[in-house]
C-alpha cells in the first residue's frame, strides 16, 4: 500500500495506523510489539501534520522496538539462526573508499530495484567495502531476503581482504526510508567504521562517518549525500 505523501494528513489518527499497519516495511504485522507502537504514533500524530512524517517516525519507533535485529547490521549477537554469506570481491578497484562505496552502492540499488520491479520484493542488498594493497573494491551485494534487515557481519570477508566499511540499501517505497536509522549509526559508532547507504526510491547515497556526520533524530535525515543513483 502506498501512502499519498502529497496528501495532507486528515483526522482521526486510527485511520492512519489502519493503513500504517497494512505496510510490512514497518513491522506492525508483528502482534506483541503493535499496541506500544500504534500508542506511540497516535501520540505523536497530534501534533504534527504531514503523512511522510508520521510514516518516517513509525519506521524509525518499529527499527527502534526491534533493535536487536532489524536494520542494525552487524551489531547485534543474536543472528544465530541467520545465514552465513560469502562475500565474493567485485572485479573493479577503485582508488578510495568512496569510489568503492560509490560503485558497491551502484550494483546493490540495481539489486534492489530489479528484485521490486520483477517480484515485488523489498529487499535489502549489501555488503562490505574492502581494501587491499592500497586499492578498493567491495564484497559483490547480497541479500537476506528481508524489507528492513542487513547483516554485514553474516557476509564472509574475501580472504586477502580487509574489511574498511560496511553498504546496503533501504528499499522503500517513499521517503520515509531516506538516510540512516538509529541501528546503523549504532554500528558504524560501535565499529567505527563508515556505513554507506543507497535509497532504491530517491537514488541518493548517503555516508555517515562516526564522530563526523551529525546525527538529525527520528525526523530528520541522517547522512552525507555523496551521489545519486539515476
Ligand atoms: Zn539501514
Amino acid at each position: 500500500m502506498e501512502p499519498a505523501l502529497s496528501t495532507p494528513f486528515r483526522p482521526p489518527p486510527v485511520c492512519v495506523m489502519g493503513w500504517l499497519s497494512g505496510n510490512p516495511r514497518l513491522g506492525f504485522r508483528a502482534a506483541g510489539s503493535t499496541v506500544h507502537q500504534g500508542l506511540n504514533a497516535g501520540k505523536y500524530l497530534i501534533g504534527i501534520g504531514d503523512t511522510a512524517s508520521v510514516v518516517r517516525y513509525a519506521w524509525l519507533e518499529s527499527l527502534k522496538a526491534q533493535q536487536q535485529s532489524l536494520d542494525s547490521p552487524g551489531a547485534s549477537p543474536a543472528t544465530g539462526s541467520l545465514p552465513t554469506i560469502q562475500g565474493v570481491a567485485a572485479s573493479g578497484t577503485y582508488g578510495s573508499k568512496k569510489a568503492a562505496a560509490l560503485a558497491a552502492e551502484t550494483a546493490a540499488i540495481g539489486d534492489t530495484r530489479s528484485d521490486i520491479k520483477n517480484s515485488g520484493k523489498h529487499n535489502e542488498y549489501g555488503g562490505w567495502v574492502l581494501s587491499k594493497d592500497g586499492k578498493y573494491t567491495y564484497t559483490l551485494p547480497v541479500t537476506f531476503g528481508q524489507d528492513g534487515h542487513f547483516y554485514p557481519s553474516n557476509v564472509t570477508v574475501p580472504s586477502g581482504y580487509g574489511a574498511v566499511a560496511s553498504f546496503h540499501t533501504h528499499p522503500d517505497s517513499g521517503s520515509w526510508g531516506e538516510g540512516f536509522s538509529e541501528g546503523d549509526v549504532n554500528w558504524a559508532n560501535q565499529n567505527r567504521m563508515n556505513i554507506y547507504v543507497g535509497m532504491s526510491y530517491s537514488g541518493n547515497v548517503r555516508v555517515y562517518v562516526p564522530g563526523v556526520t551529525k546525527y538529525n533524530g527520528f525526523n530528520g535525515v541522517t547522512g552525507d549525500l555523496i551521489g545519486n543513483v539515476p
